[in-house]
């Protein structure tokens, strides 16, 4: 294209002008799939700008923002301190490719807030620390075989884009094109919060036959509350057994929170499981989301014997250009700095609290079926009778209604994440009047 062929003012288009441009030049148009509102249907808001709980689209509408860009911006939009800090930084330098004190404090403030793990390292995407903690634990435990379980999102490293085979004795299936079934032939795939069905791959994969070194299961990734199946917890049940397994099989049990870091609990999820089951521990995090306050920033940490086998120390090669970057850590010490603050995550539940319970009213007085469940500053409803416990029930859900309701609140100025499927975040800049006026509009939306 020719550059006088380029729109000479992108102001005055349409969310549909720069949707159907966008689609010129980006596969899809859009550079992350959810995005391109495939499971509601629609045309995607091309967003302009954001102000603490608020977007403002490309047409000029402005939405009540419940997706908090999937979940980092926990403080709102452009929070004064955080700004003023990434603007510092940015004065100082964009990226060195050598170590910086900013690092270390980032560093410690996360060791500080989660005391499961003594040594961390910062990386620059949630798929990049799950995928290097996966290397690690393979790296560490010398067996390759690794559990995780349906529904669960960790990326999209080729080892974890899987689903379940048929049968606790064959491994998973790809579930995209270009991942080799092979790369996927050491990833067992199982239902969350079923007890027995863990008990048996345990027993059936946990030792080996004793014939080769390399077999037993490395590690069990999971997500401690499911975000990527709206909101699913994991049963303490489900969670004292997992860990008792991991424990008796050497195999170490990774708890990927790169949503839930920082957003259910100052201390994360894990600080949860910790109250419920005495002495609970996960042996490797990994962390992302929060911990960048909306820049690409994420990490993985567990103990340091584990942690000091990485390179340059050990065996387990890891590197990143960018990791550790001095704009991206400067945007999350300060954010954390502000979440540690006391009173902010009392606030925040209390906010989620009040928005789960007026969007439930809503329903009931609408005479819809609804059920939800939160922690922290993370949420989740489904049009379902009950709480689903694992992806199959998740996806069992009214997905129509769900669709016709995003949609609803979407014209009516509220913006939640445009997939049944996909968890919802309050930030600490929604105000009382904007929890007030989402309960409003899903009344209006429920009724219509
Ligand atoms: C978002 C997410 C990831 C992937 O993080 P990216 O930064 O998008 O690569 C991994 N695990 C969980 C639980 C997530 O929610």
């Amino acid at each position: 294209m020719s550059i006088d062929a380029l729109p000479k003012n992108n102001k005055h288009m349409t969310n549909a002008q720069l949707f159907e441009r966008a689609q010129k030049s980006i596969p899809g148009g859009v550079n992350s799939p959810v995005r391109a509102f495939r499971a509601v249907g629609g045309t995607p808001r091309f967003i302009a700008s954001a102000h603490g709980a608020y977007m403002v689209d490309a047409e000029g509408q402005r939405y009540i923002d419940y997706i908090g860009s999937w979940g980092p911006m926990i403080l709102g939009h452009g929070h004064p301190a955080v700004l003023e800090a990434v603007q510092k930084a940015a004065t100082e330098g964009f990226s060195f490719g050598a170590p910086t004190e900013r690092e270390i404090e980032l560093a410690e403030e996360i060791l500080s807030l989660v005391p499961s793990m003594e040594q961390l390292r910062l990386v620059s995407s949630g798929t990049e620390a799950a995928m290097s903690a996966l290397r690690l634990a393979r790296g560490a435990t010398g067996r390759s075989k690794i559990i995780k379980f349906e529904g669960c999102y960790h990326g999209h490293a080729d080892a974890l884009l899987v689903k379940a085979g048929s049968g606790l004795a064959t491994f998973g299936h790809p579930t995209s094109a270009g991942v080799p079934a092979e790369v996927v032939q050491h990833t067992l795939v199982l239902e969350y919060n079923n007890v027995a069905q863990l008990e048996e791959a345990f027993a059936l994969h946990g030792q080996g036959s004793g014939k080769s070194s390399n077999e037993g299961i490395a590690c069990v990734m999971i997500e401690p509350i499911a975000g990527n199946m709206n909101f699913v917890r994991a049963s303490v049940p489900f969670m004292k057994r997992l860990r008792e397994l991991c424990t008796q099989h050497g195999t170490l049990l990774v708890f990927d929170e790169v949503m839930t870091g920082f957003r259910v609990a100052l201390g994360s999820a894990q600080s949860l499981y910790a109250k419920a089951i005495p002495g609970f521990e996960p042996d490797l995090s990994v962390f992302g989301k929060v911990i960048g306050g909306g820049m690409p920033l994420a990490a993985f940490g567990g103990k340091r014997a584990v942690m000091e086998l990485l390179a340059p120390l050990g065996p387990v090669y890891q590197a990143g250009t960018l990791s550790g970057n001095p704009v991206a850590t400067a945007c999350g010490l300060a954010t954390l700095r502000e979440i540690r603050k006391p009173g902010f995550f009392e606030a925040l539940t209390a906010s989620t609290r009040t928005l789960l319970d007026g969007i439930l009213a809503s329903a009931k007085e609408a005479g819809v079926p609804m059920v939800g469940d939160c922690e922290g500053g993370m949420f989740g409803f489904f049009f379902a009778s009950e709480l689903p416990q694992n992806y199959s029930a998740v996806m069992a859900t009214d997905k129509e209604r769900f669709n016709r309701f995003f949609h609803a609140m979407l014209d009516r100025g509220v913006y939640f994440a445009p997939a049944l499927y996909e968890a919802g975040f309050v930030s600490g800049a929604h105000t009382a009047a904007d929890l007030k006026a989402t309960a409003d509009a899903a009344l209006q939306a429920l009724r219509g």
